[in-house]
C-alpha cells in the first residue's frame, strides 16, 4: 500500500487492536465500519479540561474538572434503578456526585482520590454533579489535560472508549495523508493537511481547533463538499461525451399542445419551452430541472417536449411516482397530444400480463413512442429501441438510482426533471451542480388564489360548516392529518374519519393513508377523483400531483406538524378547477410557530415559503425521509455550510476544466478517492 495514501483509512475498524466483532457491531450502529468512518465521527462539542477548579470556586451551570478525596460512598441497592453517589472533598469544599442506573459497584472507596468532570449543579445547597465522567488521571491525554471531545452517544460504547479508539488510530501512524485537494488549492483556501485536520479535530491543540468554525473542521467539511462536487462534475462531463439525437419539431409540438389545451401558453411556459428547445437542438444530452409551483402548468410543458421528441423520430418516457398519477398524466397527454396523432401507452406494475407484454414489445420494437409509467419503467425487462427523452415528474420523490436507471435505458438520453416542491434556488444550484434549472414563475390566468385561514382547534366547527357548505355546491374537501394511528398529542386519520362520519352524516366521507395497501389507496382516491366521495380524510399521501377539479376545501389539522412548503404543496390540490378555494389550517401553535403558519395566509409564492422553511427547519423537508436523490453528507450541513459548498463547487469545477481526465499526477489521490466512493456509488446505481 502506498505510504501516506488515503486508502489506508478504508480498512475495517476491526484492524484496530482491541476491536473485535462485538465492538464492531456496536460501532456499526453509527455507520462506523472503517478507520475513516471513525475519524469522520466528529465531536459534537468539547470540554476544556486543561485545569481543575476548586470546589469553592464552582458556579452552577459551569462545566468543570474537580479533583479530591472520596469522603463518603453510597452504592445503593444493586439493579437497574441503582443510585450511586459519593462526596468529594478538595480542601476548599465538598461536592456530591450522583449516578443513576449504573450496574455494579464502581470500585470507589473512601479515601481514594478521584477526578470528576461534569456540569455543576446544586443539591441541598451544596455543589453537585449528575453523571460526571470519572477520569483516571490528569495526565491521560485521551480524557484530560486539554480540550476533550464529546461525541454523539454510541449505544453500548462509552465516550471514553471511543476517545481511546480514535486516539489509537491517530497515534497508530496517521502522520500525513495525501490530500485529494491539490496543494495550491488547499493553500489558497487556508486548509490543513488532512492528517493534521483529523488529529486536531479530535485532539484540539488550541481553542480555535475546538471551535465549530476552526481550521480542522473547515478543512474536513470543505474536502467532503469538494469530493461531492468533483463527483458531480465528472458525471456531468461523462454525460457530455454521450451523443444525443437532436429534437427539432418544437413548433409543431407546441402548436398541437396549444390546440389541445384550448388556451394560450403563459409567457413563462413559452420561455421555459424555449430554454428546453435550445438544449435539445444540440447533440449533448440535456440535464434540466424544471421547477414550478403547484398549478404552474408543468404538465403542458412536458407534453410539448415529449411530443416534439416523438415527432422528431425518438421515443419518450414520462416517469411519475404513483400509479394514480401515471394514469392521470396519460389521460392529460392523450388530450394534449391528440391532434398530433401521437398515441400514449401506460406502463405500471398493475397492468395485466398480456397488456404488459404488448407494451414491452412495442417499446422494444419502437412502435410505442410515448410511454407514461411508474418505477415499472426502470425494471430490467423494459427495453427501448431509441429512448431519446426521459421526463421525471415530482422528481424529489425519486433518487439518484431511479434517475440513473431510467437514463440507462438508452444512450445520450435527454433528461428533464420536474418538481413542485420548491427547492430554494440557493440549494438547487449548489447541490445539483450538474443541472441547469428552469423556473415557471407564473400561473395560468384564471386561477384564483386559495384563501388560507389559521384557526385554533376550539373553532374547528367552523371548518366543518365550510365543508358542508362546499358539499352543498357539489364541491369536495380534503381533511389532512399528521398521523395514521392515534398517539400522544396526535390526532389520527382513523379517529378523525370516525368522528366525521357522524358529524357530516349526510356526506360520503372516505379514508386513505399509507398503511392501506396500494390498490386500496388507489381505489379510494379514484372514488374521490370521480366525485363519489364528498370528503377525503387523508395523510400526506395525497400530496403528490393529484388533480381533482371539484376539490375546493382543504382542512389541515395540527398544521404545526407540517413544513410550510408541505402545506403549500397540499393546498395546491384545491381550486384546480377554477372554483373559489379555501385552505383552513387548524393549529394551537403560539409564538413563532404561529407566525410561520400565519405567513401562509399572506403569500402564495412557493419559493418565498421554501426559503423561509429552509431557514427554520433545515433541508430535511426538501430531502424527505429515505430520499436517496440527495447526497447524505456526514459533516457538511447544506444550510449552515452553504458558503463552503459554493466555494467547493467553484474549486472542483475549475479543476475539472483544467484537467477533465484527471490525468495529472497531482490529482492521483483525488482519482483514487472518487473512484472508491463516488464512482462506485454511481456504477452501483446504474446496475441497480
Ligand atoms: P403543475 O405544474 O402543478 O403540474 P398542471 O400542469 O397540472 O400544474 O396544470 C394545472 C392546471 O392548469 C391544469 O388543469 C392545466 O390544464 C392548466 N393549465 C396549464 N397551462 C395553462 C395555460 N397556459 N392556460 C390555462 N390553463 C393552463
Ligand atoms: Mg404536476
Amino acid at each position: 500500500m502506498l505510504r501516506g495514501s488515503f486508502s489506508r483509512l478504508l480498512v475495517p475498524i476491526e484492524t484496530v487492536k482491541g476491536v473485535g466483532p462485538a465492538t464492531a457491531e456496536k460501532l456499526k450502529a453509527r455507520q462506523i465500519e472503517t478507520l475513516e468512518d471513525a475519524l469522520l465521527f466528529l465531536p459534537v462539542r468539547y470540554q476544556d479540561r486543561s485545569r481543575t477548579t476548586l470546589v469553592a470556586d464552582l458556579t452552577p451551570g459551569q462545566e468543570a474538572l474537580v479533583a479530591g478525596e472520596v469522603v463518603r460512598v453510597s452504592l445503593g441497592r444493586p439493579g437497574p434503578r441503582r443510585v450511586t453517589s459519593l462526596t468529594l472533598e478538595d480542601g476548599s469544599g465538598r461536592l456530591t456526585a450522583t449516578w443513576f442506573g449504573l450496574g455494579g459497584g464502581m470500585g470507589l472507596e473512601k479515601g481514594s482520590r478521584v477526578i470528576l468532570c461534569g456540569r455543576v449543579d446544586e443539591f441541598k445547597g451544596r455543589p453537585a454533579m449528575v453523571h460526571p465522567e470519572l477520569i483516571p488521571s490528569l495526565d491521560d491525554p485521551d480524557h484530560a489535560g486539554r480540550f476533550v471531545p464529546l461525541y454523539r452517544p454510541i449505544p453500548g460504547f462509552s465516550v471514553r472508549r471511543f476517545r481511546r479508539l480514535v486516539g489509537s488510530i491517530i497515534q497508530g501512524g496517521l502522520r500525513s495523508l495525501d490530500s485529494p485537494l491539490p496543494e495550491e488549492l488547499a493553500r489558497k483556501e487556508g486548509l490543513l493537511d488532512l492528517a493534521e485536520a483529523f488529529r486536531r479535530v479530535h485532539f484540539p491543540q488550541e481553542p480555535a481547533d475546538a471551535s465549530l468554525e476552526g481550521p480542522p473542521r473547515r478543512t474536513l467539511i470543505f474536502t467532503e463538499l469538494f469530493l461531492f462536487q468533483a463527483g458531480l462534475g465528472l458525471s456531468r462531463l461523462a454525460r457530455r461525451e454521450e451523443r444525443s439525437a437532436p429534437v427539432a419539431a418544437f413548433s409543431r409540438a407546441r402548436e398541437g399542445v396549444r390546440a389541445g389545451l384550448g388556451f394560450e401558453l403563459t409567457p413563462a411556459q413559452e420561455r421555459v419551452l424555449e430554454e428546453i428547445a435550445a438544449d435539445l437542438a444540440g447533440t449533448r444530452p440535456m440535464n434540466r430541472l424544471l421547477q414550478g409551483d403547484v398549478g404552474s402548468g408543468k404538465t403542458v410543458v412536458a407534453a410539448a417536449v415529449l411530443a416534439a421528441t416523438v415527432l422528431s423520430g425518438g421515443q419518450a418516457a414520462l416517469m411519475v411516482p404513483t400509479e394514480l398519477l401515471a394514469r392521470q398524466h396519460q389521460a392529460e397527454l392523450t388530450r394534449l397530444a391528440n391532434g398530433l396523432g401521437i398515441e400514449t401507452a401506460l406502463l405500471t406494475s398493475s397492468l395485466d400480463q398480456a397488456v404488459r407484454r404488448e407494451v414491452l414489445a412495442g417499446l422494444e420494437e419502437g412502435r410505442v413512442r410515448l410511454v407514461v409509467g411508474t418505477q415499472a419503467l426502470i425494471q430490467e425487462g423494459v427495453r427501448f429501441r431509441n429512448l431519446n427523452l426521459a421526463v421525471i415528474d415530482e422528481q424529489h420523490r425519486f433518487g439518484i438510482r431511479q434517475r440513473a436507471g431510467l437514463l440507462a435505458k438508452g444512450r445520450g438520453v435527454h433528461l428533464l426533471t420536474m418538481t413542485a416542491t420548491p427547492i430554494p434556488r440557493s440549494l438547487a444550484l449548489t447541490v445539483y451542480g450538474d443541472l441547469e434549472v428552469s423556473i415557471l414563475d407564473e400561473r395560468p390566468p384564471g386561477r384564483r388564489p386559495v384563501v388560507t385561514r389559521l384557526l385554533p382547534p376550539g373553532r374547528i366547527e367552523r371548518a366543518w360548516q365550510a365543508v358542508e357548505k362546499a358539499a352543498a355546491q357539489g364541491l369536495q374537501t380534503y381533511v389532512i392529518l399528521p398521523a395514521v394511528e392515534p398517539g400522544r398529542d396526535l390526532v389520527s386519520v382513523k379517529e378523525r374519519h370516525r368522528k366525521l362520519v357522524k358529524r357530516l352524516s349526510g356526506l360520503k366521507v372516505g379514508l386513505v393513508h399509507g398503511k392501506l395497501d396500494r390498490e386500496e389507496q388507489v381505489a379510494v382516491m379514484d372514488r374521490f377523483a370521480a366525485g363519489k366521495l364528498d370528503v377525503l380524510v387523508a395523510t400526506t399521501v395525497v400530496e403528490v400531483g393529484l388533480d381533482v377539479p371539484r376539490a375546493a376545501v382543504m382542512v389541515v389539522e395540527q398544521a404545526e406538524r407540517f413544513g410550510l412548503a408541505q402545506i403549500h404543496q397540499l393546498r395546491g390540490r384545491v381550486g384546480r378547477g377554477g372554483t373559489k378555494a379555501a385552505c383552513l389550517l387548524i393549529s394551537q401553535a403560539q409564538g413563532q410557530s404561529r407566525q410561520r403558519l400565519k405567513s401562509l395566509e399572506e403569500t402564495e409564492d412557493g419559493f418565498e415559503i421554501a426559503e423561509a422553511d429552509l431557514s427554520v427547519r433545515g433541508p430535511g423537508d426538501f430531502i424527505g425521509p429515505g430520499q436517496t436523490g440527495w447526497p447524505d453528507f456526514r459533516l457538511a450541513d447544506l444550510v449552515g455550510d452553504a458558503e463552503l459548498l459554493a466555494g467547493a463547487r467553484r474549486a472542483a469545477f475549475r479543476l475539472l476544466e483544467a484537467d477533465p481526465g484527471l490525468s495529472r499526477p497531482e490529482h492521483r489521490t483525488l482519482v483514487e478517492i472518487l473512484d472508491r466512493r463516488w464512482l462506485r456509488r454511481l456504477r452501483l446505481s446504474r446496475a441497480g
